[in-house]
């Protein structure tokens, strides 16, 4: 996601456009990688000491219900955000250095139409996320 298209992202969806809202959905989008709250407020501490750790969360929180961001589970029920572009997609999560791949819909929509097939369901939506080790993790590995 462009940082430019953040203000305008936001407003799109009728959120109240905050300067501190902004901050931290540039701040994910920077990023690159998955990172939980904890780790967003670390970061955007440094530079922002008086944004709260709560005002983080909840600036979070709003990015993935607008669609901004997707949330994944680590282990110990910690939750890790990304930044998202607004086209539909899955995503390649690495668990180990906690990079994000888009993986787009032309990857998945076999499995959709033999899910159909299978088990006569009609899928009209799915959000599928894919833990494992990226190519760098894999190279690295002893
Ligand atoms: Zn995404
Ligand atoms: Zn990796």
């Amino acid at each position: 996601m462009k940082a430019t298209e953040i203000p305008e992202r936001m407003s799109s969806r009728g959120r109240r456009l905050t300067r501190q809202r902004v901050l931290v959905a540039e701040a994910l989008a920077s990023a690159k990688r998955a990172l939980s709250a904890q780790e967003l407020y670390e970061r955007i501490k440094t530079s922002h000491p008086t944004l709260g750790r709560a005002t983080v969360y909840r600036a979070l929180e709003a990015q993935v219900q607008d669609g901004m961001a997707s949330r994944f589970e680590r282990d110990g029920h910690v939750s890790a955000y990304i930044a998202c572009d607004a086209e539909h997609h899955h995503h390649l999560v690495c668990t180990r250095c906690q990079r994000v791949l888009d993986l787009d819909e032309t990857v998945v929509a076999p499995l959709l139409s033999s899910v159909g097939r299978r088990h006569e369901f009609q899928v009209d939506h799915a959000a599928l996320d894919f833990y494992g080790l990226c190519r760098r993790c894999r190279r690295k590995r002893p």
